[in-house]
């Protein structure tokens, strides 16, 4: 396994092709933008080789009998499952904030188990591909993203029909060696510092889409592959020099980037689905119940340094003691337990695939998530709240540090005594960071929209059983099938 410093010099030995601001960048991974997303990344890295965590970040490979990182392991269990989500929680609480591996953990997970499928249907050798593909990347500890979003266009039109037909990632050629895939992927996670990238479709495909239906690795820096890092709500802060303003060093969200493919070649060891339309939708369906699981876990763990700052601000502003606030504060746990409580709970009723690896269950699962989608907001809203309008109004670091006036904004921002005005600034920052639109953006549309959770409950909420329920506890009679009017 790489620990966090050798995960750096790793990619520095990649030739990523990156964008930014309208400037390719020729050394990304330490541009001031992006640092603090590599360095989130690293802490994964790192707190699987400091001995400390083992049972929590490390697992055993069913494929080498090695011992390695939980970020690249199959979920061969229930345990594997409960262990996956205290890991969230854990690299949640020493970032603060998202640290991007879990997308690619979900897809390998749901890869393999789709490849099994089509195999056994089909007769391909796709499962035997990944398995070789899955274990390079666990020999050498890989980073891996995954790609499943495409820019869609006009979304009343499915892929084929779109006026572009590169609006969804697609193979443009089939060559005896593997295929040539074209198209755009977009707010894909954790790409920009990841080694290799999982493309998946995003949705199901019947017959006339089967060009749609790929899956596939390509190494980020595969010839005709591009990524346009995203922009975020403050982000000229993190260019700043001292980075007080900036709120924590660890970045907000997960670097999202676009992923232009512009005729990239795929060997076809490297290709997992091509053309099997009628299983991308189960692939689609696996990945988004595991990762949308895993915001029971990770969004806690951001939940907890985010309560922990809002208290310590309270106790600079001399207010923590006070009914209220307490209260306040016992919201936020409750909501935040609530959501971990949903993930451990889909993960102890999982259920296992043909492949051997464990799915959550999906309504749990699509339940966690659409309360994120609520509760990360509510809680925002109560650390606003506890914190006051300086959230928004705190004049500049630079302003602290000029010779004619900061001595006194210091004078002037000073809280409880015994705690220094810079601490005060910082949890401001922090909470400003961690609470603006690129996070609460992040937690409605990451691992799908609110509506996306909402089709899946319905369908797994079985509501004519329910129905079934009511009747027999009723004691109901079945109703009548309707006479045929009479003549
Ligand atoms: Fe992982 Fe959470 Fe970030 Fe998704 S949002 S990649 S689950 S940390």
């Amino acid at each position: 396994m790489k620990n966090g410093s050798q995960y750096l010099q790793s990619l520095k030995t990649l030739k990523t092709k990156v964008y930014y601001k309208g400037q390719r960048l020729k050394n990304p991974y330490d541009h001031p933008a992006i640092l603090p997303h590599v360095r989130t990344a690293g802490a994964t890295y790192d707190l699987a080789t400091d001995g400390k965590h083992d049972d929590i970040m490390t697992a055993t490979s069913s494929l080498t009998g090695e011992k390695i990182s939980r970020f690249t392991h199959l979920f061969w269990s229930v345990d594997d499952l409960v262990k996956k989500i205290a890991m969230l929680r854990l690299v949640g609480q020493e970032t603060g904030t998202c640290f991007q591996r879990c997308v690619g953990l979900d897809a390998m997970n749901a890869i393999w188990s789709v490849t099994y499928d089509i195999d056994q249907a089909k007769g391909t050798d796709y499962h035997e591909r990944f398995r070789k593909y899955l274990q390079k990347v666990q020999t050498e500890d890989l980073m891996v993203a995954g790609a499943m979003t495409d820019v869609k266009g006009d979304r009343s039109l499915p892929p084929w029909k779109q006026a572009d037909p590169d609006l969804y990632v697609h193979i443009v050629e089939r060559r005896d060696g593997g295929v040539v895939i074209r198209g755009a992927k977009t707010h894909i996670t954790g790409v920009l510092n990841s080694h290799e990238i999982l493309v998946m479709p995003t949705l199901g495909l019947p017959p006339e889409g089967a060009d749609y239906a790929v899956t596939c690795a390509v190494p980020v820096d595969a010839p005709g592959v591009t990524l346009v890092f995203g922009r975020q709500t403050n982000d000229e802060r993190k260019e700043e020099e001292g980075g007080i303003d900036c709120g924590t060093p660890f970045g907000v969200v997960g670097g999202e980037c676009t992923i232009l493919f512009e005729d990239v070649f795929v060997p076809g060891e490297r290709v997992f689905m091509a053309g099997e339309g009628e299983f991308a939708g189960a692939l689609v369906e696996r990945f988004s119940s595991w990762h949308r699981a895993n915001y029971g876990g990770c969004k806690a763990g951001n939940a907890d340094v985010l309560l922990g700052a809002t208290a310590l601000l309270a106790e600079i502003h001399g207010t923590i003691a006070n009914s209220t606030v307490k209260d306040k504060l016992t919201e936020m746990i409750h909501l935040m337990e609530t959501n971990f409580a949903g993930a451990v709970g889909s993960s102890a009723l999982a259920t296992r695939l043909p492949s051997g690896n464990w799915l959550v269950d999906p309504l749990l699962a699509n339940a966690v998530k659409q309360n994120v989608t609520r509760f990360v907001y509510q809680v925002a809203r109560i650390a606003h709240d506890i914190g006051g309008g300086i959230l928004s109004t705190l004049p500049a670091d630079a302003d602290f540090k000029n010779k004619e006036i900061g001595g006194l904004l210091e004078k002037y921002f000073a809280g409880k005594d015994g705690f220094s005005t810079t601490d005060k600034r910082k949890l401001c920052r922090y909470i400003e960071g961690m609470t603006s639109v690129a996070t609460l953006v992040e937690a409605l549309h990451g691992a799908g929209s609110p509506q996306a959770q909402r089709i899946v409950m319905l369908r797994q909420g079985n509501v004519p059983g329910k129905m079934r329920m009511a009747r027999k506890v009723l004691g109901l009679a079945e109703p009548k099938a309707p006479e045929r009017s009479k003549k």
